[in-house]
């Protein structure tokens, strides 16, 4: 299964990966990180398909995706 990684302090709340995300697993804290934003969060991580969208969207680079086996590979990059 794909594991997503979210770094919660580089994250701004802009909802970009939420909007990225083909499967719609991504969602929004309901906590603040130390410079006050609501944070991204992955609400069911066993729907990833490991396509990286979420942390090509994100402007921060607050998300990297660590994927085993050919899943990715269905996607051209
Ligand atoms: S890798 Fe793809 S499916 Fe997984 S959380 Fe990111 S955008 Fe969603
Ligand atoms: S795109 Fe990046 S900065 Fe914006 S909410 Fe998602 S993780 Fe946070």
């Amino acid at each position: 299964m794909p594991k997503i990684a979210i770094d919660q302090e580089r994250c701004k709340g802009c909802e970009r990966c939420n909007d990225a995300c083909p499967q719609e697993i991504l969602g929004m804290s309901q906590q603040l990180n130390t410079k006050g934003y609501a944070y991204a969060r992955v609400v069911d991580p066993a729907r990833c398909i490991g396509c990286r969208l979420c942390a090509i969207a994100c402007p921060d680079v607050a998300i990297e995706v660590y994927v085993e086996g050919t899943q990715y590979e269905l996607f051209t990059y």
